[in-house]
């Protein structure tokens, strides 16, 4: 995982445990010692081009949504911005535009400096509709999800090795649909939202969030195997994380992501 933080990164020595990147995680095949693909280009992004070890990336990029916290890793991502990168890029198909111009929306002048045409290397811009899809070796479920401001998409992420469901910013004191419930069932692992703290519920209804209590909540109806709970609250400071962990810490099923964590799910990894 290289990046946990939702909403806007958090530096400082009080963040440094749980890590301060936005979201971004990235996904390996059992075996393969580069990642594929990668959910989310937050800020975290940027560290994965350490990880490569100074290989170009080629992969694909699958985001959840286009708020900031989502995507502004991506014109920073070295090792995808290189003449001999090959990125496939995937959002959220919404108000019939295309791919490039759904990410243009967000990063384009006056907003940034330059364009998608901007990042070197063969960058392709997909518009992703909800269903099922192939995407770097892994079948890819895309499922639309309750949450604030533009489409957002939850993912169930598959291959032979097991199962991942990816829902960083879903709000479920709404309602969670029976297609959201079918995309958790008996998944491996769930990395979901988990901003907020119940004493903080009107916030997380009012930014389209969920709560720890939320997640575990949907966790257990859904039959996931192992809950990471995700997307922390950029004011929570790695003393308050350990604290909520503390309340949770009889319930093996449940831990709290950390920048840099290995996630082994099956035979493979996250
Ligand atoms: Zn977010
Ligand atoms: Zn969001």
């Amino acid at each position: 995982m290289l990046g946990v933080r939702g909403s806007t990164p958090a530096p400082g020595p009080e963040f440094v445990r749980y890590g301060g990147h936005t979201s971004c995680v990235a996904v390996y095949h059992d075996g393969e010692d580069q990642p594929s693909l990668v959910l989310d280009a937050g800020t975290g992004l940027r560290d994965l081009t350490k990880v490569l070890g100074g290989a170009p990336y080629r992969g694909s990029i699958v985001v959840s949504h286009l708020h900031w916290d989502h995507v502004q890793g991506l014109p920073f991502f070295v090792a995808g911005d290189r003449p001999d990168a090959e990125v496939a890029f995937y959002v959220p198909a919404q108000n019939a535009r295309t791919g490039r111009d759904l990410l243009a929306a967000a990063m384009a002048p006056p907003n940034f400096p330059i364009t998608p045409e901007g990042l070197q290397g063969a960058w392709s811009f997909h518009a992703l509709e909800a269903g099922y899809h192939q995407i770097a070796g892994f079948r890819v479920r895309a499922t639309e999800v309750r949450h604030k401001g533009g489409r957002t998409f939850g993912y169930r992420i598959s291959d032979e090795s097991g199962s991942i469901a990816y829902l960083p910013d879903h709000i479920t004191s709404a309602g969670v649909s029976n297609e959201v419930k079918d995309l958790v069932h008996d998944v491996d692992v769930l990395l979901h939202d988990a901003q907020f703290v119940e004493k903080e519920r009107a916030l997380s209804d009012a930014y389209g969030h969920s709560t720890v209590d939320d997640a575990i909540a949907l966790a257990q109806e859904c039959g996931a195997r192992r809950l990471v709970c995700f997307h922390h609250g950029p004011a929570r400071t790695d003393d308050a994380l350990d604290a909520i962990a503390e309340l949770h810490a009889d319930d093996a099923s449940v831990c709290f992501a950390k920048q840099g964590d290995i996630v082994v799910v099956g035979r493979g990894q996250v």
